[in-house]
C-alpha cells in the first residue's frame, strides 16, 4: 500500500514525479592548509564576497515581485561588513580562507538564529550566501538545483531564495523541503511560481533520490511510490487544472464568491488582472515603501496608489493602511526599539505615536481615488477594540472615504466581532496573524509550522465566530490571509459564510477550479466537518470526505 507522510500545506496544487534532493554544499575543515599569503588570501576572500553578492543582485534584477526583494536582501547579507570582517580576522588568525568564511557565517546565523522570528528566518538566506562564497573560493559547483532531463519533485533540507527565485515550473513539478514554515520565502515564492509545496517535513529525510511521490500542497501530504492507477488520477488532476474554469467565483450550484487578489506591487496588480482577479482585496501599501528612508510625501502616495488603481480601473481595491512593524519594519517611521515586536506597537497602534502617518495616508488614497475613479475601501491592521475601530473609522470618514473595515487578526477582535461590526462595514480576517496570534506561535518560526496549519480546527472555530458576529451587526466578511489560497480550505471558508476570498493572484485558479466543482451545501458539510474534528490531520480528511475529493 502506497506509504503517506505528512507536512504543512505551502503552496497549492498536486504533482508526482521522481524526488531529486538539492546538491549537497561544500565541506571546508580546520584542518584545510591555510593560504601562506594573508593578504592575498583576504582579497581572495572579499573578491568571493563580491561576486557572490553580484550574482544575487543580477538574479534579483531578472527576477519579479517578492522574488526581486528576497534576491536584494540577500545580496545585502552577502556584502555585510560586519561579516566580512569576521572572515579576514579569521584568516589573519591563520586559518584556512574557506573554512573561516564558513566559521563567521556559522557565528552569525546562530546569532540570528537565536533572535527568533523574522530574524532566524535570514539565517538559512545567510547559509546559503556562506555555500556559495566558499564554493566560489574552492572553485567547484555551488550547492543548486539538480539537472535532469525530466522533470521532478525538489527535495531540500530547506531552500535558499536564490534556489527558489530560479526555479523553473516546467522542470520542478513540486517543492518539498524538511524544514520552513508555510509563510516561509519557499512558501512565498512557490506560490508566486505556481509551483506545489509541501514544507515541514520531517519524515521526507527517508525519501531516497528518484523515488516517485505523489506532492499535494493543498493537503500537505507526500504519497511515496504510487500505484499506476493513482498517478493517471494526479495526471488527470494537472491536466484539468491547466484547462481551469475563468471568469468570477462561484460555486457548482452558482453561488457567488468574489475572488480578489492580495497586492503590493503595481507588477502584482498587472498580474491580478492578467489571472482574472475580480478585485484587490489586500493592497499591502507598506510593501511600496519598505525599502525607504525617509518617509513618503502625500504627493507620493497619491501617485503610487493611483499607478495601482489605473490598472484595476473599476474593479474593487481595498487599500490596507501602513501595516509597519513587527516582520515588516519601515525605517523612516522610527519604531520604538521594542522585546517583542509582533505583540508591540505595529499596525493602526503605530497612531498612537505618529498620527501623522495614518493621516497623510488617507489623504493620498482618497486623492488617488477621486483622480482614478477606482472603487476604493480602506482597512486598518492590527485593530482589537471598539475604540480602535472607531478611531480608524472616524479618520477615515474625515478623509472622505466611506467604506471602511478592519483586519480581524487578533483573538479578541474576534471574539467581540458583533461590537466591532457596528464601527465599520466590512472585515478582512488575516489568518496569517490570527493564527499566531491565536495560538501564540511565531508565524515566522519553521519548528512552530504546524500550529499555521489552517486546518488547525480552532482557526475555523474563530472565523465562525467572526462570521456569527459580524453577520448581526450586518457586515461582509472577507479572508486575506494565505489559507485563502489552500482550494480546499477556501471551500470550508465559503461553508463558514465568508463572502469573499483573497490571494496571491498565481492562487486564484485553483481555488476558483475547486469551488466550481462543489456545491455551497457540500462547503457548509465540510466546515461543519472541520469545527467537528479535533485535530488537524482530522480536520483535512473530514473536510476532503464532505467534498467528494478522491484519495
Ligand atoms: C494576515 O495577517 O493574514 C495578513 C493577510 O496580513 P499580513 O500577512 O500582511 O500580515
Ligand atoms: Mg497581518
Amino acid at each position: 500500500m502506497t506509504r503517506e507522510i505528512r507536512g504543512v500545506a505551502a503552496a497549492p496544487g498536486i504533482a508526482v514525479g521522481p524526488v531529486k534532493w538539492l546538491a549537497s554544499a561544500p565541506v571546508t575543515s580546520a584542518s584545510d592548509a591555510p593560504g601562506s599569503d594573508v593578504d592575498a588570501e583576504i582579497v581572495r576572500a572579499d573578491a568571493a564576497f563580491e561576486a557572490v553578492a553580484g550574482r544575487y543582485s543580477a538574479q534579483a534584477l531578472d527576477a519579479k515581485g517578492p522574488a526581486a526583494d528576497i534576491l536584494f536582501m540577500t545580496s545585502a547579507l552577502a556584502a555585510d561588513p560586519a561579516l566580512l570582517d569576521q572572515v579576514r580576522a579569521g584568516i589573519r588568525a591563520g586559518g584556512p580562507t574557506a573554512h573561516s568564511v564558513t566559521e563567521a557565517v556559522t557565528h552569525f546565523a546562530e546569532q540570528l538564529t537565536a533572535l527568533g522570528g523574522m530574524m532566524a528566518e535570514r539565517a538559512s538566506d545567510l547559509r546559503d550566501v556562506g555555500q556559495r562564497v566558499v564554493a566560489e573560493l574552492l572553485g567547484v559547483d555551488p550547492p543548486g538545483i539538480p539537472q535532469s532531463a525530466t522533470p521532478f519533485v525538489l527535495a531540500a533540507q530547506d531552500l535558499a531564495p536564490a534556489d527558489t527565485a530560479t526555479l523553473d515550473p516546467a522542470t520542478v513539478l513540486g517543492l518539498l523541503t524538511v524544514a520552513g514554515g508555510p509563510t516561509s520565502h519557499t512558501a512565498i515564492l512557490a506560490k508566486a511560481l505556481g509551483i506545489p509545496a509541501v514544507v515541514a517535513c520531517p519524515d521526507a529525510v527517508e525519501i531516497a533520490e528518484d523515488v516517485e511521490v505523489v506532492l499535494d500542497g493543498t493537503g500537505g501530504l507526500v504519497e511515496l511510490e504510487p500505484d499506476a492507477g493513482r498517478r493517471e488520477e494526479v495526471l488527470t488532476a494537472r491536466a484539468r487544472q491547466a484547462d481551469a474554469p475563468t471568469g468570477p467565483g462561484r460555486t457548482a450550484d452558482g453561488h457567488a464568491v468574489p475572488l480578489l487578489a492580495n497586492v503590493g506591487s503595481a507588477a502584482d496588480a498587472r498580474l491580478a488582472v492578467e489571472l482574472g482577479a475580480e478585485g484587490v482585496g489586500l493592497f499591502r501599501t507598506e510593501f511600496l515603501f519598505l525599502g525607504q528612508k525617509s518617509a513618503p510625501t502625500v504627493q507620493e502616495q497619491t501617485e503610487r496608489y493611483a499607478e495601482i488603481f489605473r490598472i484595476m480601473g473599476d474593479r474593487p481595491v481595498t487599500v490596507r493602511t501602513l501595516d509597519a512593524g513587527s516582520d515588516k519594519p519601515l525605517p523612516f517611521l522610527n519604531l520604538p526599539e521594542e522585546e517583542n515586536p509582533a505583540l508591540g506597537v505595529r499596525g493602526l497602534r503605530l497612531s498612537s505615536v505618529d498620527e501623522g502617518a495614518l493621516l497623510d495616508q488617507l489623504t493620498a488614497i482618497e486623492a488617488a481615488r477621486a483622480a482614478t475613479g477606482t472603487p476604493v475601501q480602506v482597512m486598518a491592521p492590527m485593530v482589537g477594540t471598539v475604540q480602535e475601530a472607531n478611531y480608524f473609522a472616524t479618520r477615515a470618514r474625515d478623509a472622505g472615504i466611506d467604506t471602511r473595515g478592519i483586519m480581524v487578526e487578533i483573538p479578541a477582535a474576534a471574539l467581540r466581532s458583533e461590537h466591532l461590526g457596528a464601527e465599520v462595514e466590512f472585515f478582512s480576517i488575516g489568518t496569517n496573524d490570527l493564527s499566531q496570534y491565536l495560538f501564540g506561535a511565531d508565524r515566522m518560526s519553521s519548528t512552530l509550522a504546524a500550529l499555521h496549519d489552517p486546518w488547525q480546527p480552532a482557526l475555523a472555530a474563530t472565523i465562525a465566530a467572526v462570521v456569527a458576529g459580524a453577520s448581526k451587526s450586518g457586515v461582509k466578511v472577507g479572508v486575506c490571509g494565505e489559507s485563502a489560497s489552500n482550494p480546499e480550505f477556501a471551500c470550508v471558508l465559503v461553508g463558514l459564510g465568508v463572502h469573499t476570498l483573497s490571494m496571491a493572484p498565481r492562487s486564484l485558479a485553483g481555488v476558483r477550479a475547486r469551488l466550481a466543482e462543489v456545491s455551497l451545501d457540500q462547503c457548509g458539510a465540510a466546515a461543519a466537518a472541520v469545527l467537528a474534528a479535533r485535530t488537524a490531520d482530522d480536520a483535512v480528511l473530514a473536510a476532503g470526505a464532505a467534498l467528494g475529493r478522491n484519495r
